[in-house]
């Protein structure tokens, strides 16, 4: 591998032409893409890429459904915008009860309401969703007289969204650098569940949750648990480093902890849920069922068809506010759009349908054996871990100190380069995170991907590795 990763590939817009789309980069250009169709994006020059990530873990069922392009369309003749202060329309609302049935609930009734989540609220972004949710968190407070609490608590090496309140809450440094001095000041980070980088040699799985735990009440009293909001976790860590899963025990740990402070409980599964780790929501697989008070979802709620986020709250949210002021003084202009909506539900229902999220648990199983098969033993794959169809390879300089590569080295985005220009996109690694990890690649492939597909996967990576 090279000291630099460079790029071959052609199909930039044209580089004589000045760009009027604000891009991330301002220097380098993004590949035009003609259209997509499947697992596949087809690039203007004509080249076929495969979609191993699924974009960011959005497009869960593939490009070009005709079921949701029609469902869709006739849902913008029917009407394509309501404002939510007076109106509702019956996409939003059947979306909202599809998505709070989802899932197996903890005693295994797939029933209405499983997980006690009430009332969902949708926005455009997963920025979005968090941002909500830190909102209403604060407004759960305010209307209980508890004025004191104005803390939130998030774990290092965490992403929860760009916008002011959810970066600040997000320990990317990268990201936040340009901004520290004007985000949110109340904001504290503990340590992540992570087993690979942090579970001391000779200490037990659950040891390991316990020592997180007692961390984590530590952090609460030194705080003053009486000032403290909400703990914002994802349950199974997705881009910052890798498709990270919890220790046996953390999950129920966290929950007791929170009960035992009065804190409230959000799970962002903007990036794991909705089905993407074989359950609807990632955490149905927590020690039996942990129930949060706040989950955020995002990316394949509408399958990348349309965009479109939500925040779930409990029914201990929706009374306390409904006994307060009764209302949720937090709006955007295209909230619970009823084109967004109505595309997520054609989505969802393919997805039931169709038992994909079975399929995304059984075939994400084989994918993961396949790649541990293939990658395990390779020089420099330190890890490879996942879930579902969610599954990453860190990368490290020594598979026993388990040192990373320099950042100037940027092993996973090779990786990346080097498996795109055989045609297979992986989700490129967010480079060192708090200087310490996050040296990965990371594929969340369609859940309804074709053996052949997973194949040309497997194959292409390995000879990117090589
Ligand atoms: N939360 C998590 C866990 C994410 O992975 C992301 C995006 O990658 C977000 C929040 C932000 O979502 P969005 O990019 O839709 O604003």
């Amino acid at each position: 591998l090279k000291q630099t990763a460079t790029t071959t590939s052609s199909s930039s817009v044209d580089d004589g032409e000045t760009p009027a789309l604000l891009h991330r980069s301002l220097v380098t250009r993004p590949h035009l893409v003609d259209h997509a169709d499947g697992s596949y994006l087809y690039l203007a020059d004509g080249r076929p890429i495969l979609d191993a990530c699924g974009g960011a873990a959005v497009a869960v069922i593939g490009h070009g459904n005709a079921e949701v392009i029609a469902s869709t369309a006739a849902q913008m003749q029917r009407t394509s915008y309501i404002h939510t202060g007076a109106y509702t329309t019956t996409a939003a609302e059947d979306l909202a009860k599809f998505i709070l049935e989802c899932g197996t609930s903890v005693d295994g009734n797939d029933s209405y309401l499983a997980h006690g989540l009430t009332r969902a609220f949708f926005v455009g972004s997963g920025s979005e969703a968090n941002e909500s949710a830190m909102k209403i968190a604060r407004q759960y407070f305010f209307e209980r007289g508890e004025l004191q609490r104005q803390h939130y608590i998030s774990r290092r090496q965490a992403y929860h969204g760009n916008t002011f309140g959810s970066m600040s809450v997000s320990s990317v440094l990268g990201r936040r650098v340009p901004y520290e001095d004007v985000l949110l000041p109340n904001v504290s980070f503990v340590n992540p569940a992570f087993e690979y980088h942090y579970r001391h040699n000779n200490e037990a799985e659950e040891e390991y949750a316990e020592r997180l735990i007692h961390e984590l009440e530590v952090h609460f009293l030194e705080i003053g648990p009486e000032k403290i909001i909400s703990f914002i976790v994802e349950p199974v860590v997705g881009a910052t480093s890798g498709c990270v899963t919890a220790p046996k025990g953390y999950f129920s740990g966290v929950r007791s902890l929170c009960d035992k402070y009065g804190i409230l409980l959000h799970f962002d599964e903007v990036m794991c849920g909705m089905g993407r780790t074989g359950s609807y929501f990632a955490f149905e697989q927590e020690d039996g069922g942990v129930l949060p008070d706040i989950v955020t979802i995002g990316k394949g709620l509408g399958g990348g068809y349309v965009p479109l986020a939500a925040m779930l709250v409990n029914d201990r949210i929706v009374n306390t506010l409904r006994q307060g002021t009764s209302v949720f003084n937090h709006g955007h202009t295209f909230q619970a759009h009823p084109t967004a909506c109505s595309a997520a539900l054609a989505v969802q229902k393919i997805i039931r349908r169709e038992g994909l999220v079975s399929r995304c648990a059984d075939l994400g199983t084989k994918f993961g054996q396949r790649l541990r098969t293939e990658f395990g033993s390779c020089k420099y794959v330190g890890d490879v871990r996942g879930r579902g169809l969610f599954w990453a390879l860190e990368f490290v300089k020594d598979k026993k100190t388990k040192i990373p590569f320099e950042a100037s080295v940027g092993f996973g985005a090779q990786i990346h380069q080097l498996a795109f220009d055989l045609g297979v996109a992986v989700y490129p690694c967010v480079g060192t995170v708090d200087g310490v990890v996050g040296d990965h690649i990371l594929l969340a492939p369609p859940f309804n991907i074709s053996d052949d597909e997973v194949d040309i996967i497997i194959s292409t990576l390995w000879r990117a590795y090589h």
